[in-house]
């Protein structure tokens, strides 16, 4: 069972979808404006939210930043109808984790759901540490380091650098990556992949320069995937 939050104004749609995941155990707060998901936010903690963009008073990936920014471990979906590979850039750039496009099957919604909670219960009790030169990588606790310093990553970007980490020093697919961090049956768009590959990136960058260390670094390998190489502020074993 999981507390899910749906944002979603559309009363058939956030009406169904209220219902499918209540009858598969999980407790529903449905918002039907942004500002009542907002309140929500504010007031309870969430495992899983479901955020349409098309809000009537608010931009939906206003609603998106905001759950990123206080529940750092929340899987934000986001549920579009606007079909623009745009829109989608924009809202995984807002913190989403995933998408769907409307109109979805419920039965798709269920499926995805699910495998986004799973997967968060498979990393917490598959529990270690990688350590990739001065990146520290705690799946237990969910939190990364860089020479110390904590690096707060969105729910996707910490599974993507986990599961980079899990094989450092080696090629991991792009169907490896899609597969084990998003849901074995995706069929969407890779592009997902590649917003949170640069995000992730720029956020090891970043606080490499805060720190003073090089960037540990994630290698594209044409045709072959991803590979994260280490990095290490003791020049003599770089
Ligand atoms: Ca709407």
């Amino acid at each position: 069972m999981a507390r899910v939050l749906v944002v979603e104004d559309h009363v058939a749609i956030g009406g169904a979808v209220r219902t499918g995941l209540s009858g598969n155990g999980h407790e529903v707060t449905w918002a039907q404006t942004g500002r009542e998901g907002l309140d929500a936010i504010r007031d309870s903690t969430f495992e899983l939210a479901l955020v349409d963009l098309g809000l009537p008073d608010l931009d939906g990936t206003d609603v998106c930043r905001r759950i990123r920014a206080d529940q750092p471990r929340c899987v934000v979906v986001i549920l579009t109808a606007r079909d623009e590979e745009i829109d989608v850039v924009l809202g995984l750039d807002a913190g989403a984790d995933d998408y769907l496009t409307k109109p979805f099957r419920l039965a798709e919604l269920m499926a995805r759901v699910q495998a986004h909670l799973r997967r968060g219960a498979v990393g917490a009790s598959d529990a270690v540490v990688y350590r990739v030169g001065d990146l520290e990588v705690d799946t237990a606790a969910r939190r990364v380091r860089l020479a110390g310093r904590e690096i707060s990553l969105r729910a996707k970007e910490f599974d993507l650098l986990a599961r980079l980490a899990s094989a450092a020093g080696a090629a991991v697919s792009r169907t490896d990556l899609m597969s084990d961090v998003w849901d074995e049956h995706w069929f969407g768009s890779t592009k997902t992949l590649d917003v949170h590959l640069s995000a992730l990136r720029r956020r090891l960058a970043d606080t490499a320069r805060e720190c003073g260390t090089p960037a540990p670094e994630i290698v594209t390998l044409r045709g072959r995937g991803y590979r994260l190489d280490g990095s290490t502020t003791d020049p003599a074993t770089r």
